[in-house]
């Protein structure tokens, strides 16, 4: 189901490893692209000849640097700062910001990549980007995030804009640190510039529903997937890896539309409920108290927790990978496939290996891609960044009624693509292919910039 590189892309993608080496997920980002891409070039020789798939591999522009900052104890710590400015051809850049030990330039590469296709998918006038640093905020206070995001910022500032780049959060990055960023930002700007950073809180230039955005979304398109196949959610038992903002969101969605939810889990392990996962307590503990999944069992005598298991072992009809990248791995789908799973919705972003992928595509299960699944959390910052345009800000329910007929308008445009270039039923094709040619298309208008 997966086409394999045609001569001219698997030179493309040569030239990428030799020009990125060892950046390993960005590699694997751009070939599962490359890998849909040619029957576009058949239908598109311009996009050949003026070399877009090449242009598109070349961020516009990637900023490294020092931050500096100094802990509680009054020791100085350095971290490296990252935003690469992937690609602008019908927008501001726009992208989130992770902050995880694991970042480095090749991680912020695979996600902006991803990312200038997915904000194309979502049809707002937003470009791609990424940024992060490898700071760890798990275990630090309130005011060394604060100092780390004062400094992060001070160097940053220069390159951003509402106009020019929008980040938001990602992993490790949520309102707190939005919070400091944005406070950082109107102090050396002396401007009160409430679109240069969206997933701002409420009160200060922030839109409803942004919180809740990538999981509700996420749910809605595995919805559409379902509702493509004559089915629901309804009934549905499902599994949705990790517990931070993206699974808390998917999983309140999915109890919406009646589905139960018996399992969720952090870095250390996983929590098994067969009654339903408690998701006040979920909240509780992760958005409040910042504390492990492990206290969960505390709560509930009748859950398991069992530290390091994996998630994917059970079995389930829907599953919502909602931590991070790579986290199903080609055994892992296989697993799934054969306890009964019927669809797949992935909240992070690349979180499936591309074995993995390969399976569930092969078994024909409903899978949607994160690119196109998750798109909900960016679009709906584009919707903050429009309330911020227009010193607005708009209902709970409009704000939500957006995000869905947006989550619909995705999935039908990725249902529809695919079936257009010979691949019925096959998200990763059809959101490869209409992502691109939403980017393409313009950067030949904009001429060899
Ligand atoms: N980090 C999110 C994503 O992966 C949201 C980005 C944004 O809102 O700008 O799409």
């Amino acid at each position: 189901m997966i086409a394999a590189l045609s001569e001219k892309t698997e030179a493309i993608y040569q030239q990428v490893i030799a020009r990125n080496p060892g950046e390993t997920e960005f590699h694997q980002a751009v070939k599962e692209v490359l890998e849909s891409l040619s029957p576009v070039l058949v239908k598109y020789p311009e996009f050949a000849e003026q070399k877009i798939i090449e242009r598109i591999c070349e961020p516009e522009r990637q900023i490294i640097f020092r931050v500096p900052w100094q802990d509680d104890h009054g020791e100085v710590q350095i971290n490296r700062g990252f935003r690469v400015q992937f690609n602008s051809a019908i927008g501001p850049y726009k992208g989130g910001l992770r902050f995880h030990p694991s970042v480095y330039l090749g991680i912020i590469k695979f996600l902006g990549f991803e990312q200038l296709f997915k904000n194309a998918l979502t049809g707002m006038p937003i470009g791609g980007g990424k940024g992060g640093s490898d700071f760890d905020p798990k275990g630090k206070s309130d005011n060394e995030v604060m100092r780390f995001c004062q400094s992060f910022m001070t160097e940053l500032y220069r390159h951003l804009g509402e106009y020019v780049d929008v980040p938001a959060g990602d992993i490790g990055v949520g309102g707190r640190e939005i919070g400091y960023l944005f406070g950082q930002y109107k102090r050396i700007t002396n401007k009160y510039e409430s679109g240069v950073l969206t997933g701002k809180g409420i009160g200060w230039g922030g839109s409803l529903v942004r919180k809740e955005a990538t999981g509700y979304g996420t749910t809605y398109f595995v919805r559409e997937m379902l509702k493509a196949r004559k089915d629901t959610l309804e009934g549905k038992t499902c599994v949705v890896s990790g517990s931070g903002n993206v699974a808390i969101y998917t999983i309140e969605q999915l109890m919406k539309q009646g589905a139960r939810v018996i399992a969720c889990s952090d870095s250390h392990g996983v929590v098994r409920h067969d009654e339903g996962i408690d998701l006040d307590l979920v909240k509780q503990l992760k958005e409040v108290e910042r504390r492990r999944i492990a206290d969960y069992v505390k709560h509930h005598k009748d859950a398991h927790y069992v530290a390091g298991g994996n998630i994917w072992d059970i079995p389930c009809q829907v599953a919502m990978p909602s931590a991070t990248q790579n986290e199903i791995n080609g055994k892992d789908a296989a697993t799934l496939v054969k306890n009964g799973c019927i669809a797949v919705g992935e909240g992070a972003n690349m979180p499936t290996v591309p074995e993995g992928v390969r399976v569930f595509l092969d078994a024909g299960i409903a899978y949607g891609p994160g690119k196109a699944a998750n798109a909900g959390g960016v679009a709906t910052s584009a919707l903050e960044m429009q309330q911020n345009a227009s010193r607005d800000s708009w209902t709970h329910e409009y704000t939500e009624h957006k995000l869905d007929e947006i989550m619909t308008r995705i999935h039908a445009l990725t249902y529809e693509t695919a079936a257009e270039f010979g691949a019925p039923g096959n998200y990763v094709v059809g959101a490869n292919i209409a992502g691109f040619i939403m980017v393409a298309k313009p950067m030949v208008a904009l001429g060899l910039v």
